[in-house]
């Protein structure tokens, strides 16, 4: 016999959650083609994976690897960590469908002050022909779709590292019908040309629609305008993953209660039908002030309890769960300074900001807006207790290292904000690091449910991604080590690595109805990691998250190598997995 590969040696974790074996694997094409004693067959390439874990290409069921795709299309920080698919244009954002503008979705950073220059929020929504000049300029990148089905047509020649499953956002609907006019209701001819990009996008290969009710424009959509737009996707068999209303502050009603942003997504999987995917759940409960690890426990438990009352109520419902919250989200806020993010971008550099900082009226200026609960990334009415949740990482200034800004407003009788000034003055450059404040203790519990998936919530990126303008984001250490700290954390130390498995294959494949995928067996598709699980660990720090992280050997992707004996070979063989398509 002969195949194109043989993995041989390797304990096989099929990725149902059976206990492992050791066989060979021999792959020819883009399939698994033989499981078994394979020592007399031959092969083009022999991969040994003696002392290793073999098992399916885990599957990231919340990713922003969308614009990005084309940005870094190796898709190395994907391939590091063994993900080889992703679903992407969750949270409302998806690139396509576009008409005459462009929807916002935070990789825009080193340009989008040209487009829309603004000192606090920016405003989400810009003329598209502005975009196409500066992301052309900026990052070389050439929007030429319009069409859902037009965008995975680009996606597809880009030839992406990885499989992409693509969802429409929401968000994205509004603005290709709205445009700039979206803080409002639509109206009933808005909302079937709504429908119509849906169905586009569905009839194209979109696995399903996405929503993110604490983003414009899609947070001004009313809950009669959910039912029929997702109404579409219901009918159609797709998924409905849910960014549900956490804040609300964007519309100005106030916070409504985290929990009532699950009841609303679950109300409308009743109400039409829809498979929903809570997305990042986080709990629905705030506990103030900063909660003892048993609170965290009890605000998730009461949180689960709501999902599975709609569990038994017969809703098809599962979840995902990002496995660091603390830093969770794209982006990554490496300096101090950068969370007071309107007022650096306004010195133009740290050092500038550290100086304008000494003048009363700039931090008078800064006290209201913060306290007003205005600024996200730093609110202290959502988040009474965010002074015990930031600390001093890295700092010239001695004194303040590995301290939380509430220690040093109480060691210095001070505000926690004036403590978090001074900080910021004595070093611009001082590094900011996040105590996990019963985050743990939280994921514990949501990824015990045997319903929890994993969704790492980030670009598609490689090591040199930065924003290279005020406020100097990087990507999100999840983007290269999610996973490795999945597996360490919660498969290994939690549930067992033969299950944990199964929370990142079969049980997300099955989710999304992809029938060749999820599995090591015979006829499915060649997506393959080769892993050793005790060496697994990430390496990200606070200061450079853009680390790989380790353990990782081998990755195949469609019976390509994509990963050979540690070493990445930027061979793309993703595919666009279109849903009608299979
Ligand atoms: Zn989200």
């Amino acid at each position: 016999m002969t195949f194109d590969v043989i993995i041989r040696g390797g304990e096989i974790i099929d990725g149902s959650g059976s206990v492992r074996y050791k066989k060979d694997i021999g792959l020819r094409g883009d399939t698994i083609a033989a499981i078994g004693e394979l020592s007399g067959a031959s092969a083009a390439r022999i991969v040994d994976a003696t002392g290793q874990v073999v098992a399916p290409g885990f599957i990231d069921m919340h990713s922003h690897a969308d614009q990005t795709v084309l940005m870094y299309p190796s898709g190395e920080s994907a391939i590091a960590q063994g993900i080889t698919t992703s679903v992407c244009g969750q949270c409302g954002f998806s690139p396509a469908p576009l008409n005459r503008h462009w929807t916002a979705c935070f990789w825009e950073w080193n340009w989008w002050d040209k487009v829309s220059p603004r000192k606090y929020y920016q405003e989400v929504v810009a003329d598209l022909d502005m975009v196409k000049k500066h992301a052309k300029e900026t990052d070389g990148l050439d929007i030429t779709w319009s069409s859902f089905g037009e965008w995975l047509d680009v996606v597809e020649r880009t030839r992406p590292g990885i499989n992409i499953v693509p969802l429409v956002g929401h968000g994205t609907v509004r603005t290709a019908v709205m445009g700039t006019d979206y803080r409002r209701k639509a109206t009933a001819s808005e909302i079937e040309a709504m429908k119509r990009y849906v169905e586009e996008a569905m009839d194209s290969g979109a696995a399903g629609i996405s929503n993110g009710m604490d983003y414009a424009p899609n947070c001004y959509c009313s809950v009669e305008e959910s039912y029929e737009v997702i109404g579409v996707v219901a009918r159609k068999g797709g998924l409905f993953s849910s960014h549900w209303r956490r804040t609300g502050l964007r519309q100005g009603l106030g916070d409504p209660g985290l929990i009532n942003g699950i009841r609303e997504a679950v109300d409308i999987a009743k109400k039409t039908g829809v498979k929903l995917q809570l997305a990042h759940l986080s709990p629905g409960y705030l506990v103030s002030p900063s909660p003892t690890p048993k609170l965290s426990v009890c605000a998730a438990e009461e949180t689960l309890a709501v999902i599975d009352a709609a569990l038994k109520d017969g809703v098809d419902l599962a979840f995902d769960v990002i496995p660091n919250h603390q830093t969770g989200g794209v982006l990554h806020v490496k300096y101090v300074a950068a969370v007071l993010a309107p007022w650096l971008k306004e010195s133009g550099t740290l050092e500038q900001f550290a100086a304008n900082l000494r003048a009363p009226d700039l931090r008078e200026e800064i006290r209201q807006y913060v306290l007003s609960g205005k600024w996200f990334n730093l609110n202290p009415i959502l988040q009474p207790g965010w002074a015990n949740e930031m600390m001093i990482g890295k700092s010239k200034a001695g004194e303040f290292v590995g301290k939380t800004i509430a220690q040093i407003a109480r060691e210095r009788d001070q505000h926690p904000l004036d403590a978090l000034m001074d900080v910021i003055c004595a070093d611009p450059y001082s590094i900011l690091s996040r105590p996990s404040v019963g985050s743990d203790e939280v994921k514990r519990v949501f990824y015990r449910h045997p319903l929890a998936m994993v969704g790492i919530d980030t670009f598609l990126v490689n090591v040199t991604a930065e924003v290279k303008v005020p406020p100097y984001y990087l990507p999100n250490p999840n983007s290269f080590g999610g996973m490795a700290r999945f597996i360490k954390r919660y498969a290994l130390g939690l549930l067992g690595l033969e299950e944990g498995i199964r929370r990142i294959t079969s049980l997300p494949a099955q989710r999304l109805g992809l029938k060749d995928r999820g599995l090591i067996a015979e006829g499915m598709k060649a997506d393959i990691v080769v892993f050793n699980p005790e060496a697994v660990a990430e390496k990200s720090t606070d200061e450079e998250p853009r680390q790989y992280p380790e353990g990782f050997r081998w990755v195949f992707v469609n019976g390509q190598v994509a990963m050979e004996d540690g070493k990445l070979t930027l061979s793309r063989s993703g595919q666009v997995l279109r849903k009608n398509a299979q």
